[in-house]
């Protein structure tokens, strides 16, 4: 019987990240293992800790130790390959373990089961107020009820009432509030049942199916890339796999970029697969996590769906069946915070682990996956043409200069006004992309023409229509439009008109009657605001859907038959060197969306830089010549693939004394790595210098080989942190970083 447990205890500071041991009450000899969760005594003052037990053994009677309090539920803990896994990950993301294990069990579902309140109608409640004149939102919320007791929380969600409306309703007898702990967690849940249909492929889908149903039975793990061109029929694939996989007993893992942006994928997978379907994903509340986690857990679910995190999904190895990766080339799959790691390392480590097929699949495969796959590494496929050999959207660049010229200054210029115009005539629909993210509205002053910073950060501050405030989305600081220009004290600050909304006001002038939809992040704060703008612009047949990033995704309309794209010069120009890659797969996504069914689909990319290379290879929505420009641009420069990065960053809220660190901190990395095959960049400003009230410094280290370099990063960084000069500084470690701080 073991007497002793290691655990890693959460709220660990990377200082004291090391196992500490705890004695096991006899009680609890039989349960506690490598992997399960317990609360132990911690620090002087004994408050409760979660903990992680990493390794048993026998008490050596040297030490006096705690015991552990309690353990957790053997259900939610880990098992022996997520423990691995954990370790594993732990080396490449230079954090303290707990953060490696609270990103693989979500939150929500290690939470102590809470009740959660419901409401429900009152019998006759409504009746004894038939006069009343509800607000259209407690119609709505009423006529929800009608159906059944539902969680306040989602009520608010679906009708926007709000929790003041709902508390009035009950006072007048119409509704009453009940706490209970949610269904989801009383106990074991229905298996899946749905019966899986058949899935008729084309020729060439059906060749690259059979191959890939070879490598995915053979028992052995191997890689895969499938390069297909948008619209060509790569879910199809998916699906057919996925059907044989779970006729085989096994389970399917499915990673997605976002799935709130991509509503129509996941519908698809619900038709196929029905309740057969897990997903996991940030739209979801705690509840529903949790539900999902379980049904996962328990086996109740088989095919996995969800973003980032979910490659973590609780399918315990000897039942996972395939992973695949869809759009594996999007930068959402890099947590850009603790603990930074990359989706498809991980999918990777499972899957050779498993000794199952990842499949990775695209319409612009990054850099480093095309590399591989050309380099023989992974085996490659190709959907060239689209499925049924529908035609690709013929593309046209128009030179924004030429509108200047003639004074005109509108975003949406002359000649895509006039296609928008003959889109609209023959009842077909436009979609129109800003290239910028959504909050994108700032204050400038007409004076000095200084736009309203942030107080904690080097970065302007924007303006968001709902809540009449400017917002970082930096540091989430928030506060009133100022009277007066902070920069100038002149009282002359006029909102930005630029964005979406100024894009709505010229469809209006420039093509009189025709009807538009805005979707952007001020359109779409409630939770189901997306799929419902898309079900509008497809059902009401809106003439113009005006969006940024938002609509580039997934979207599959068939009566768009061109896209406008505004400013395609806003991405180029970053100092990234992901920027060229980023551009050209955005373009490729956005241009992807027309014509996508029998009629023929027209795109207009606008731009200051009509020459420009990756524009012109998107023009030609030509990937091959992209790539093969790319990749020697970045052999020349040592750039990944060809090298790794580990990018440092330096910050403290004392200006000079983080300044001061990062030049320590650069000098002693640079003498660590001599001998090493690396060159050392930096200490640089941050491109975004003051963030949260700190100042970022970083230092960007390039080597051909990683795994020597690990380690002496983890010593320089554990060095740091015990200098005395360094008690008030940060360090972070990420390996190759998908952006730039
Ligand atoms: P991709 O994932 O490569 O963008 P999709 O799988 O979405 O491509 O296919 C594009 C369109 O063609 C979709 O509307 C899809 O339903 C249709 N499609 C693709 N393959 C088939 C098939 N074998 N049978 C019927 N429809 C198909
Ligand atoms: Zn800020």
């Amino acid at each position: 019987m073991p007497e002793v447990a290691s655990v890693a205890v959460e709220e660990a500071n990377l200082l004291f990240d090391k196992p500490y041991s705890y004695r096991i009450p006899p009680e609890m000899a039989s349960e506690i293992r490598p992997g399960r969760r317990v609360r132990v005594p911690f620090g002087r003052n004994n408050r409760l800790r979660e903990a992680v037990v990493l390794g048993v053994g026998e008490y050596d009677g040297q030490a006096k130790l705690k015991s552990i309090a309690m353990p957790g539920s053997e259900e939610i803990s880990f098992d022996e390959s997520m423990l691995k896994l954990a370790l594993w990950l732990r080396k490449r993301t230079y954090c303290p373990l707990y953060d490696v294990f609270r990103a693989m069990i979500p939150a929500a579902v290690t939470a102590a089961d809470k009740t959660i309140r419901f409401v429900k109608l009152e019998e006759g409640g409504a009746a004894q107020n038939p006069g009343a004149r509800w607000g259209e939102k407690t119609r709505k919320a009423l006529a929800l009820l009608k159906e059944g007791p539902r969680a306040a929380k989602e009520i608010e969600y679906l009708s926007g009432v709000s929790p003041a409306s709902l508390k009035t309703l009950a006072k007048r007898g119409i509704v009453s509030f009940f706490e209970e702990v949610p269904e989801e967690t009383k106990g074991s849940l229905r298996p899946p049942r749905a019966a899986i249909p058949e899935i008729p492929l084309a020729p060439k889908q059906e060749e690259i199916y059979l191959s890939l149903q070879e490598k995915a039975f053979r028992g052995e793990c191997s890689f895969a890339l499938l390069y297909g061109v948008t619209g060509s029929g790569k879910t199809h694939v998916y699906i057919k796999l996925i059907a044989d996989v779970i006729r085989s007993g096994k389970s399917a893992l499915i990673l997605v970029p976002e799935i709130a942006l991509t509503p129509q994928m996941i519908e698809r997978f619900y038709r196929v697969f029905g309740d057969r379907v897990a997903t996991l994903h940030s739209g979801l509340s705690d509840g529903e996590r949790r539900r999902e986690w379980l049904r996962i857990k328990r086996g109740d679910a088989d095919v996995v769906i969800g973003t980032r995190s979910a490659v973590f999904a609780p399918i315990p190895e000897s039942s996972l069946g395939v992973i695949i990766i869809d759009e594996e080339h999007e930068s959402s799959y890099k947590s850009e915070s603790s603990p930074r790691y990359h989706a498809r390392d991980v999918a990777k480590y499972r899957a050779s682990k498993a000794g199952i097929l990842l499949l990775l699949g695209s319409a612009t495969p990054s850099m480093e996956s095309e590399y591989l796959a050309r380099r023989g590494d992974y085996a490659r496929y190709e959907l060239a043409e689209r499925y049924q050999n529908r035609s690709l959207a013929e593309v046209t660049i128009v030179d924004r200069k030429e509108d200047l010229r003639r004074g005109n200054e509108n975003a949406v210029g002359s000649f895509l006004a006039g296609e928008i115009r003959k889109t609209k005539e023959r009842g077909e629909q436009t979609i129109l992309f800003l290239n910028r993210r959504g909050r994108n509205r700032r204050l400038i002053c007409t004076d000095c023409g200084a736009s309203v910073e942030c107080p904690h950060c080097s970065s302007p501050m924007s303006y968001h229509a709902t809540s009449r405030r400017l917002h970082c989305h930096i540091c989430g600081y928030t506060c009133q439009p100022p009277n007066a220009c902070p920069a100038c004290g002149e009282s002359h600050l006029m909102l930005d008109r630029a964005g979406t909304q100024k894009i709505e006001e010229e469809i209006e002038a420039l093509i009189p009657g025709a009807t538009y939809l805005r979707m952007d992040a001020d359109t779409t704060g409630s939770r189901y605001a997306h799929t419902e703008i898309l079900n509008r612009f497809r059902d009401e047949k809106i003439d113009v859907l005006i969006g940024t990033q938002m609509i580039t995704k997934g979207l599959d309309f068939p009566n768009v038959t061109l896209v406008g794209v505004l400013d395609a010069d806003m991405s180029l120009y970053s100092p990234d060197f992901h920027a060229s890659e980023r551009t050209f797969s955005l373009l490729t996504q956005v241009v992807g969306r027309s014509g996508r069914g029998e009629k023929k689909g027209r795109a207009v990319i606008q731009t200051y830089s009509p020459q420009n290379a990756v524009l012109l290879a998107a023009e030609r929505q030509d990937y091959k010549s992209f790539y093969e420009s790319e990749i020697s641009l970045r052999k020349a420069l040592f750039l990944p693939p060809f090298s790794s990065i580990l990018l440092f960053l330096i910050s403290g809220e004392d200006e000079e004394a983080a300044g001061l660190a990062a030049e320590r901190f650069g000098r002693r990395l640079r003498g660590a790595v001599k001998a090493e095959n690396a060159t050392v960049l930096g200490p640089a400003p941050a491109m975004i210098y003051k963030a949260n009230n700190r100042f970022r410094w970083t230092l960007t280290l390039r080597t051909a080989d990683l795994r020597p370099l690990r380690r002496i990063a983890e010593g320089l960084q554990n060095e740091f942190l015990k200098q005395k000069e360094n008690r008030k500084i940060l360090l972070t470690i990420d390996e190759n970083p998908c952006d730039v701080p």
